[in-house]
């Protein structure tokens, strides 16, 4: 047991079991409530609890709240019975964090009268998350990790959540499609509403988003991190072809599964890898797949047989120059051919052949024409068009923030992470591990009124939080 007392007549728990009601008993506790549903995976039925605490003469409540959220009525029903429990009462769900979180969100709703809680009519922070992705479930753990005094809504229309970094590992035949999803509901942390709609526009002025049908969402603390999104229709052809013709691409996770088909059944004949310009996520992930199909054809004794070219928009093999040297081993080991300035433009799928725009030395372009048995297409990529036509887009079409703080530069209390956001770094959920923690401490400083903790020196360009003496940089 791990028992958090949130005031002298409130205490929650993650999962307990029947042997240690005694132990609950001992230590004072009159009242338990169950918040965590018999469905759930891992928990212990509540009737089985029950029966133990009502052999130990406790009172005992079952008040289970999903996964998915906590809802008006989960804490109207607990607000509505507060008064008559008796106390201390003991509250449990998975982890705590629902019980603890209905339990503070009761008390705004309907002022409790227990010695330790307060009388408040302060109402927590409205934050509102754009986008259910690795960068929004993270900044909503986090901030949930720091702070019970927010109140948490993710708005995406998506039923599942994905591990987009393992559609390379299906492409190399590593994982299983189904690995690499999961529902949303099941990764938004416990007491996070979620509004299942697409964001259509922001209205920063009213601190308001607008989502499909025409509502408005208010919010008080604003994070955009809706991804980005693949421009299959940028290269001529691409889209009627793609999942067959030899043509795929691990972007997308019901075309990963046929990569792995296509490396697999392919015994000799020409390869190609291509990467379009730059920015895109997961800056890797095209040559990634090049170097796990390669790996495939060496381990089956036919790479002699296979014709690999890497064809790539830009100029370098990696914009990093440090992991050149090593990356530069490999394609010699599997005997790649680089053909850089390369871009992509068009595909005929039944002729087998991939038409690129090839820059020279001296920046004149021609059109190449090359035939292919497969090609793993990496797609252009851009900003949703609903955030690059928006007032929080730069020039570029990406949320317009300061590198450092994460913070909007012309909006104090609208935050972006991830792919959506303007920032210099790599598109990857790597970047995103460590972007939440960064936006969930700034964010709750700024909505408590002080000045976001993370921040560059030299950021002069937020006029609304000038950097403190000494404070050192964030990255
Ligand atoms: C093939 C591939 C390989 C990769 N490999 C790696 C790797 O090895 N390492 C690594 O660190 N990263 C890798 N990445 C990149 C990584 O997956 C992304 O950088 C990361 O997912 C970005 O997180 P995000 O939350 O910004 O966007 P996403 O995770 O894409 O989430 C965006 C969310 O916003 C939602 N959304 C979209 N439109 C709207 C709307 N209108 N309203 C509300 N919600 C909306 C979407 O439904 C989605 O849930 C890879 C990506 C791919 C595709």
């Amino acid at each position: 047991m791990a028992i958090t007392n949130v005031t002298p007549d409130y205490s929650v728990d993650g999962q307990i079991d029947a042997s240690q009601v005694d132990d609950i008993k001992a230590s004072g506790f009159k009242t338990i409530i169950c918040n965590r549903p018999d469905e759930e995976s891992g928990a212990v039925a509540h009737a089985i609890i029950k029966k133990e605490v009502k052999k130990q003469g406790l009172a005992f409540h079952y008040m289970p709240i999903a996964g998915s959220g906590i809802t008006a009525d989960n804490v109207a029903d607990l607000a509505k019975i507060w008064d008559g429990l008796e106390k201390p009462v003991l509250a449990y769900c998975r982890s705590g964090r629902r019980a603890e979180v209905v339990f503070q969100q009761a008390q705004l709703a309907k002022p409790v009268t227990s010695s330790g809680a307060s009388k408040s009519n302060h109402a927590p922070t409205r934050v509102v998350i754009v986008g259910g992705g690795a960068a929004g479930i993270s900044t909503a753990s986090s901030l949930m990790e720091r702070s019970t005094d927010v109140a948490i809504t993710i708005i995406d229309p998506s039923d599942v959540h994905a591990y987009q970094p393992g559609w390379t590992m299906v492409g190399g035949g590593i994982f299983n499609p189904e690995d690499t999803v999961r529902t949303m509901a099941s990764q938004i942390p416990g007491g996070v509403k979620w509004i299942k709609k697409a964001v259509t526009g922001f209205q920063p002025k009213k601190n308001q988003v607008l989502v499909e049908g025409g509502e408005a969402i208010d919010y008080d603390q604003l994070v955009v991190c809706p991804g980005l999104t693949l421009d299959w229709q940028a290269i001529d052809g691409l889209e009627e072809t793609l999942g067959r013709n030899g043509v795929t691409s691990n972007y997308r996770f019901d075309l990963a599964p046929y990569t792995w088909e296509l490396v697999t059944g392919m015994k000799s004949g020409k390869a190609i890898f291509t990467q379009p310009a730059m920015p895109i996520k997961c800056a890797g992930a095209p040559q990634k797949a090049m170097y796990l199909s390669s790996d495939h054809w060496l381990r089956q004794g036919v790479l002699d047989q296979i014709d690999i070219d890497f064809c790539n928009a830009g100029g370098v093999l990696f914009g990093v120059k440090e992991y050149v040297p090593a990356l530069m081993e490999y394609v010699e080991k599997y005997n790649a051919n680089l053909s850089f300035n390369s871009n992509l433009i068009a595909i005929d799928g039944k002729k087998k052949t991939a038409t690129f725009a090839v820059t020279d030395a001296d920046g004149k372009t021609k059109k190449v024409k090359k035939t292919f048995d497969m090609i793993h297409v990496c797609p252009p990529q851009k900003n949703h068009a609903f955030v690059s036509e928006s007032p929080l887009a730069d020039g570029a079409g990406w949320v317009d923030v300061d590198q450092a703080s994460l913070q909007h530069k012309r909006y104090a209390n609208i935050w972006s992470l991830g792919d959506a956001a303007n920032t210099p770094n790599a598109k990857t959920a790597a970047a995103v591990r460590q972007q939440a923690p960064i936006v969930a401490e700034n964010l709750l400083a700024v909505a408590a009124g002080s000045p976001p903790p993370f921040q560059s020196p030299q950021n002069r360009e937020c006029p609304n939080f000038a950097p403190q003496q000494g404070q050192s940089y964030a990255y």
